[in-house]
């Protein structure tokens, strides 16, 4: 438990019959809850040392307690917070209630009251602290995992479907500090078995609500959304997609739609910013993620997928037969509208938030678990080929790249 760095915490020594009490409360009580939940009129979140409880009573779950000469323990039995539209009531144990009103809370870090006790004349100086997040990445900061710099990085997502969603989260949860989300779609009844969100956002913007589920978990992101798909239509759209992903470290596109692919791949290389595509396989067989690196001159997405006559086929299949995975994402428009069980999108999609992270520490040269750019994934063994699942498949060969493909095979200068 840390206290907010700033916060001086002064005990009043001369009162000699004072007993001070401290509560600790997460900071959610003073943002999230009061700022836009009674905005919103909607059900209120409440936090109580990290336990975010819907309901409008709350189980008071610490309490340090401060008696004179500072001996610190903490009480068994603690009793509970009323929360109500104005105030916060406070009936602790063995103590007279006492009352906050939300606007004092909202106005100070901490706020510091005394009760009377009549009956034991005991006068109770009463700290409530609000906490802050310096604990929130205590057990994924390592020398191992240099959080300080992923906390720097910003990561851009096209399509927040069952795989976009996922990624979304467990990068927030790895401690990036931007994202970008982007999607027009809303969730709908159907997409809930297999994506994050739940029944009470259906009808929502995917980006919207994937951003409140985040935030949930992760309050410290920034979180910047867009509802609306990504396009290079007409110059103004390019233009306002230009300006958006302007900083973004690495995008990454789980679309499964393969003329928005094409188009991201075109965009992204011509300003140098690092592409991963995540994709499934018809009926979520397996899946596949590819990485795309302008600043290395690497091919293209448009050079994977090359064509052949009237046919695109994905170059040179080394793992299964090529009449199998030529369709892969070629045929259908939306691959996520296919059927498939949610377990088997979330483990095409967790190898690829790792191949995420490595690749925004490969340059650091901290990460380098993945040295091919292209993965495969089974989710069953396919009859008559040669696959395991749950193996990660590794592209090793080079692939060609397209002669004179307009896209990887010139000299790249930004803007052009
Ligand atoms: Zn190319």
């Amino acid at each position: 438990m840390s206290l907010r760095k700033n916060h001086k915490f002064i005990l009043n020594k001369d009162r000699t019959n004072t007993k001070t009490i401290i509560l600790v409360i997460f900071p959610q009580v003073k943002g999230t809850l009061i700022d836009q939940k009674f905005k919103n009129n909607e059900k209120l979140l409440f936090s109580v040392n990290g336990s975010i409880i819907d309901e409008s009573t709350y189980q008071i779950q610490r309490i340090d307690q401060i008696i004179n000469n500072k001996r610190q323990f903490k009480l068994p039995n603690l009793g509970n917070i009323i929360l109500s539209r104005s105030s916060l009531t406070f009936n602790i144990s063995n103590i007279p209630e006492f009352v906050i009103s939300l606007k004092e809370f909202k106005e100070e870090g901490s706020l510091k009251n005394f009760v009377k006790d009549n009956r034991n004349n005991n006068l109770y100086e009463i700290f409530v602290i609000i906490q802050d997040y310096s604990n929130l990445y205590l057990r994924i900061d390592t020398p191992e995992y240099p959080l300080a710099i992923i906390n720097k990085k910003n990561v851009a997502i096209i399509g927040l479907g069952s795989g976009g969603s996922l990624i979304a989260l467990h990068l927030a949860k790895s401690g990036i500090g931007n994202l970008t989300l982007i999607d027009g779609d809303i969730i709908m009844d159907h997409n809930i078995v297999r994506h994050i969100c739940s029944l009470k956002d259906v009808g929502r913007y995917k980006t919207l609500a994937v951003k409140d589920y985040i935030l949930d978990r992760v309050p410290t992101i920034k979180i910047t959304t867009v509802e609306k798909p990504f396009s290079r239509e007409n110059k103004n759209i390019e233009d306002f997609f230009d300006s958006l992903l302007a900083k973004v470290d690495l995008l990454v596109s789980a679309t499964g739609d393969n003329i928005m692919n094409e188009s991201i791949n075109e965009f992204c290389y011509k300003r140098n910013i690092p592409i991963i595509f995540a994709g499934a396989f018809e009926k979520i067989i397996g899946g596949i993620m590819i990485r795309i690196d302008p600043r290395k001159k690497s091919i293209c997405y448009r050079c994977i997928y090359k064509k052949y006559g009237n046919e695109t086929i994905f170059q040179k299949p080394q793992i299964i037969d090529k009449n199998y995975i030529k369709n892969y994402g070629r045929d259908v428009k939306d691959m996520l509208t296919q059927p498939g069980l949610g377990i088997d999108i979330d483990l095409i999609t967790l190898p690829t938030i790792k191949f995420i992270l490595s690749t925004l520490l490969e340059e650091k040269d901290i990460d380098e678990s993945f040295k091919s750019d292209i993965y495969y994934w089974f989710n069953k063994n396919i009859h008559g080929q040669k696959v395991e699942t749950f193996v990660l498949y590794r592209e090793d060969r080079m692939l060609e790249k397209i002669p004179d493909c307009h896209i990887c095979s010139k000299i790249i200068s930004k803007g052009n």
